[in-house]
Formats: C-alpha cells, sequence, structure tokens
C-alpha cells in the first residue's frame, strides 16, 4: 500500500496540485461549484473488479451495497460491469430497476420491509430476501401467496461475534437488532421449511463496517459454514451463502485496510468444500475511497481557546463526523510549499457544535477561498446529506478519464420547498 491511500483510488498530487484521474478538481469547483462530492469512474470499477477477479473459479455474485452510494450514475456504471445489488428499501429498488440492474441479481436486506416493498420486489423478480426475523418470513410467504410467486429466501443469522469496529457500526453482536441468533436459527428453518411460498435456498450475514481486522470475518464465516452443514442435515436446500459487506477502507494516513483478494480468497477456501455459491455485499469498500467532497474556505475565526477553519460543506453535506466522529482527511487542491500548517477545528456553516468535519486537525494553513478535499467521501456521504438549515444538498460529479459530467445537479430553493 502507497502511503497516499488516504487520498482515495483515483485521487493524487501531479506537481502538488490534487488531480481525479487526469482532471485538475480546481477545474470541477470552478465549473460544478462548492461543496460538491467528485467520483473516480475508474476508483469504482477498479474496487468493483477487484471483488469480481478475487473469487476466481468460485460461483459467487459481488452485491454492491446500494445505500452506501446510490447516485443512478453510479449504479448504472456497476449494472454495466455486471455487479449485483443489495437493497434495503422500496426507493432502492426503484433505483437499481431505473439504472438497468438485473433484478434476478438483488437481494433484499434490511429488519423492517413492508408488504408494500416485499410485493413490489416479488413483482420485479428479484433473486433473495435476506430475512430477519421468523415473522418476517410469514409475512414474505403471505406476500407471495398473494401474487402467486414463491420467494427465494435466507435468513440473516448474527453469529455473535465482534468485528471490533465503531458501535454504531458493528450489527454482529447478540445484542443487536440485526438478524437470527445462532442458537435459535436452525429451529426457524425447521419451521420455514413448511412455510408453501418460500424456498430457503441461503444464508446471510453481515458483522458490522469499516472492519479493519480480516480475523471476524474467517470467524464468522466458519460459523456459518458449520450452521449450513447442519441446516442441510435437516432437508433445507441451501445453495448460497452471503458474508454481507464491511471491508474498511483507510480513512487515514495509519489505516492498513484487509486486502479485498485475501480476504475473498480466504473466504473461497474456508467455503470450497460445501459447493456453495457465495455472495458478498461490500458498499464503502467500493465507492468510499473513490470520492472527495470540494469545499471552499469561506472564513478564520479564532477565539481565546480555538482556531477555525469555516467551509462552505457542513453536517448537512456529510454527517460522518458528526454521527460516528468519523475521522476524514482533508487535503489542499493546492499544496504549496510556503502555506505551513495550521491546528484547528474545519467547521461549517450549520448552528450546531456537532457541525464539524474535522476536530483539532493539522492542516495546511488555507485562508478564504481556498479548496479543500474532504478525502473517502465517497460511501455515506452524499447519500446521508439532508437539508438541515435549508441548505440546497451538493452537486455530484462523476470523472472519467479527463473529462467530467455532472451526474446529480445542486439543489435549488425551489427544491426546498418542493412538495410543501
Ligand atoms: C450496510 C450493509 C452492507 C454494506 O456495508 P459496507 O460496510 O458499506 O460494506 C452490506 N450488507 C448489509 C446487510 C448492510 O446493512
Amino acid at each position: 500500500m502507497s502511503a497516499h491511500d488516504y487520498l482515495g483510488e483515483g485521487f493524487s498530487y501531479r506537481q502538488d496540485v490534487l488531480f481525479c484521474e487526469d482532471v485538475e478538481l480546481a477545474r470541477v469547483a470552478a465549473s460544478a461549484g462548492t461543496p460538491c462530492y467528485v467520483y473516480s469512474r475508474h476508483g469504482i470499477l477498479s474496487r468493483y473488479r477487484a471483488y469480481d477477479e478475487a473469487f476466481g473459479g468460485t460461483p459467487h455474485q459481488v452485491c454492491y451495497a446500494v445505500k452506501a452510494n446510490s447516485n443512478l450514475s453510479i449504479l448504472k456504471l456497476l449494472a454495466g460491469a455486471g455487479s449485483s445489488f443489495d437493497i434495503v428499501s422500496g426507493g432502492e429498488l426503484f433505483r437499481v430497476l431505473k439504472a438497468g440492474g438485473d433484478p434476478a441479481k438483488i437481494v433484499f436486506s434490511g429488519v423492517g420491509k413492508t408488504a408494500a416493498e416485499i410485493e413490489e420486489a416479488l413483482a420485479a423478480g428479484i433473486g433473495c430476501f435476506n430475512c430477519e426475523s421468523e415473522t418476517e418470513l410469514a409475512l414474505i410467504d403471505a406476500c407471495a401467496s398473494r401474487l402467486g410467486k414463491r420467494a427465494r429466501c435466507a435468513l440473516r443469522v448474527n453469529p455473535d461475534i465482534d468485528a471490533k469496529t465503531h458501535p454504531y457500526i458493528s450489527t454482529g453482536l447478540k445484542d443487536n437488532k440485526f438478524g437470527i441468533g445462532i442458537g435459535e436459527v436452525e429451529d426457524v428453518y425447521r419451521r420455514a421449511l413448511n412455510l408453501r411460498h418460500v424456498t430457503m435456498a441461503g444464508v446471510s450475514c453481515h458483522i458490522g463496517s469499516q472492519m479493519l481486522d480480516p480475523a471476524p470475518i474467517g470467524e464468522a464465516a466458519d460459523r456459518i459454514l458449520a450452521l449450513t452443514a447442519r441446516l442441510r442435515s435437516l432437508g433445507a436446500p441451501i445453495e448460497h451463502l452471503d458474508f454481507g459487506g464491511g471491508l474498511g477502507i483507510p480513512y487515514r494516513e495509519s489505516d492498513r485496510t484487509p486486502p479485498i483478494a485475501a480476504t475473498i480468497g480466504d473466504l473461497c477456501r474456508r467455503a470450497a468444500p460445501f459447493g456453495l455459491e457465495l455472495h458478498v455485499e461490500p458498499g464503502r469498500s467500493i465507492t468510499g475511497s473513490a470520492g472527495v467532497l470540494l469545499t471552499r474556505v469561506l472564513n478564520r475565526k479564532k477565539t481565546e481557546a480555538k482556531e477555525f477553519v469555516v467551509i462552505d460543506a457542513a453536517m448537512n453535506d456529510l454527517l460522518r463526523p458528526a454521527l460516528y466522529k468519523a475521522h476524514h482527511e482533508i487535503a489542499p487542491l493546492r499544496r504549496l510549499p510556503a502555506m505551513g500548517y495550521v491546528e484547528a477545528d474545519v467547521v461549517g456553516p450549520v448552528c450546531e457544535s456537532a457541525d464539524y468535519i474535522a476536530k483539532n486537525r493539522r492542516l495546511a494553513n488555507v485562508m478564504p477561498g481556498d479548496l479543500l478535499a474532504v478525502c473517502s467521501a465517497g460511501a455515506y456521504g452524499f447519500v446521508m446529506s439532508s437539508n438541515y438549515n435549508s441548505r440546497p444538498r451538493a452537486a455530484e460529479v462523476l470523472v472519467e478519464g479527463d473529462h467530467f459530467r455532472t451526474i446529480r445537479a445542486r439543489e435549488t430553493y425551489e427544491d426546498l420547498i418542493r412538495g410543501e
């Protein structure tokens, strides 16, 4: 891994000027304005392909987790590359179908699917429901019966493994709202085999997000594989295992992340004796490093206690620091040796003390008007943005080689009041 991985996939300095692929980012800011999300097409596709190729000859599906970044152009890009999709709502189903995704390669996850969403998914002919409880399974059976269909289902098992990540994004422990406990799941499969409109085709799990240690992934896989053997002996026709997403990306210069090829290779080796199709649901590790948030410095402010760099991006644009205390590197678009450094809080214009992008950060000594890139913001960035403080949501731009185009227009004031 190179020392500048935190800049992201597709982003690099050329003579102290920050580029995305062959486009100088200052050009994007001049044309699209700020704040603005910028994604590298090559960055996204190379991460997708790294997953796809890591499986080698093992039958598999790489189900991109749409919630990480659901822009239609990005979904189209991935659909064109052959991706499957992991959705968590009827809205995401709508997006994937609009983007030309193959319905048979959609898996529907999530802990609170409504009857209406389940019926939309059945009507579209999705590949599998990752089901979170016995009552949800009964609901899927009833919906399928009404539509005269059969639903392929996997139960989401909670393997009770500590993914060693932030508590807000850890999902595999037994006091979590997600999945069915590994101790009770066999009984649920046994009863589910009697449902007439459901086929128990798989087992799924997802133990957390931003995992930097590959050990829990292997441990969870072994528990799920042992369970699969027991389920088959009950007569369950298990054809696939879904290991979920969760691989981490380098948000800091010091982060070392599990390589995709080695992690997937290890899963394939563990699962090989079972002859199963393997699914994964990566979100962050496909789009996260392939995007930045461009922002302009509005002001510098000094109080008795602190120095502040006020920028035009705020918590409504990028919620992760406020929500998870997440760290994003902040890189100047022009890195001048004479600039020096400042230690400051980097904050937005929103009226909340939680509105910050970085705290006590040493960064380039930027002045009002200077441009910055908030790195690794391609996942859980724009999708979590809001109109809080009546701020129109940012534009999104996709870079390909030496071209770029707007893939979502900046919202207008009229957009703010639509529907009111
Ligand atoms: C959020 C989520 C993912 C994607 O997680 P990443 O950390 O973005 O890879 C995959 N599967 C399920 C069920 C999820 O909830």
